[in-house]
């Protein structure tokens, strides 16, 4: 067996420790005889499992009593739709657009009431987070959207929008669990699993108890509704059973790895490595504006396409995989979440140190 170090951006690095875990139990969970994948969702065995996946994010988020936890189908994108539909009562909406993933939020929005575009970074192919102190704040907007890290471009709000009083809510997909956040500035905090916690295919929403209501759009389904999953605590259906059980050993292995002050320490000093070479770098730059840097997606360019692809092939046969850009911005990106060692990014620089001498 050989592993690499696994830059992508999604599906990711995921713990390895947790993989083994999940490896030795895979034929027989805890004594149960099967696979977690092979459970009835209302076993004794699934209910703990859950029960305590729920109270482990809690512990490392903090999150408030009057906030629920939901573990959801349908990865991110479906809180595109699912947000406006249950949110929107005045059928207005504030976006700030800064990457294609608050861009795609904003446009799926539109198709249920009027989502204004109050900010955007486009013009400078999204390099930065706009000045949000003071924004064009709708006087009845039901909520104002961001996109907190911005997983292709690399950028990350350093502090939230003021919302002039409306309910924030935030995707945070590439930044989840990270660092420490303060919940109760959010109504909605989202993220799909498959950046920084667990396999795809599963969002978690941590949502304020007020914002769940019967009050939603006409014609919304069911299982697009916040308030059936939470009456059920994520058990109306069967729920994405062995997503939740990944993710739950990985709260643990956060909690065994100190929490998430600790992870924001690692995760600062891991980025400072890779940008502190970026930053004297001939070779190689960074796309971003230093303070919108994201601690979790860097990207970075040569400048010249061909030399961009023989990088990216050179570095995959030294076994530092995905590192190529995301399609719509070229060069390279690598996303250094929070299971990606320090040495994985220590031996990069180290590589792309040799690779600039090469190529000098
Ligand atoms: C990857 C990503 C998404 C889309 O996630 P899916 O689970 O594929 O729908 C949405 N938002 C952000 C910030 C992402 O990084």
């Amino acid at each position: 067996m050989s592993r690499v170090y696994n830059f992508s951006a999604g599906p990711a690095v995921l713990p390895e420790e947790v993989l083994k875990e999940a490896a030795a139990e895979m034929l027989d969970y805890n004594g149960t005889g099967m696979s977690v994948m092979e459970m009835s969702h209302r076993s004794k065995a699934f209910e703990e499992i859950i029960k305590t996946a729920e109270q482990d994010i809690r512990d490392l988020m903090k999150i408030p009593d009057n906030y629920k936890v939901l573990f959801l189908q349908g990865g991110a994108s479906q809180q595109f739709a699912m947000i406006p539909m249950n949110l929107m009562k005045n059928k207005v909406a504030d976006y700030i657009v800064t990457g294609q993933w608050a861009k795609k939020a904003w446009q799926e929005a539109s198709k249920y009431g009027k989502a204004n575009k109050i900010a955007s970074s486009e013009d400078e192919t999204f390099s930065y987070i706009p000045d949000c102190s003071d924004l064009p704040i709708s006087e009845d907007a039901d909520y104002v959207y961001i996109c907190e890290n911005n997983t292709i471009y690399g950028t990350k709000f350093k502090t939230l929008p003021n919302t002039k009083g409306k309910t924030l809510v935030a995707d945070v997909s590439s930044c989840f669990l990270s660092e420490p956040v303060d919940v109760s500035k959010y109504g909605i905090i989202y993220g799909g699993v498959q950046k920084n916690v667990g396999p795809a295919g599963m969002v978690i929403v941590i949502i304020r108890e007020d914002l769940i209501t019967d009050d939603v759009l006409e014609g919304t389904p069911t299982m697009l509704k916040f308030k059936t999953h939470a009456d059920a605590d994520s058990l109306y259906n069967t729920p994405p059973a062995y997503n939740i059980y990944i993710c739950g050993k990985v709260f643990k292995w956060l909690k065994k790895m100190g929490g998430l002050e600790k992870m924001k320490e690692l995760n600062e000093k891991k980025a400072k490595i890779l940008y502190d070479f970026l930053d004297e770098s001939k070779l190689f730059k960074g796309t971003v504006r230093k303070e919108d840097r994201s601690l979790m997606n860097v990207p970075f360019v040569t400048g010249d396409a061909d030399m961009d692809a023989k990088f990216v092939k050179e570095a995959k046969e030294a076994g530092f995989e995905n590192l190529k850009g995301h399609r719509s911005v070229g060069g390279m990106r690598a996303s250094i979440y929070n299971a990606m060692p320090i040495e994985g990014v220590e031996k990069l620089v180290e590589f792309m140190k040799k690779f600039e001498k090469e190529n000098a």
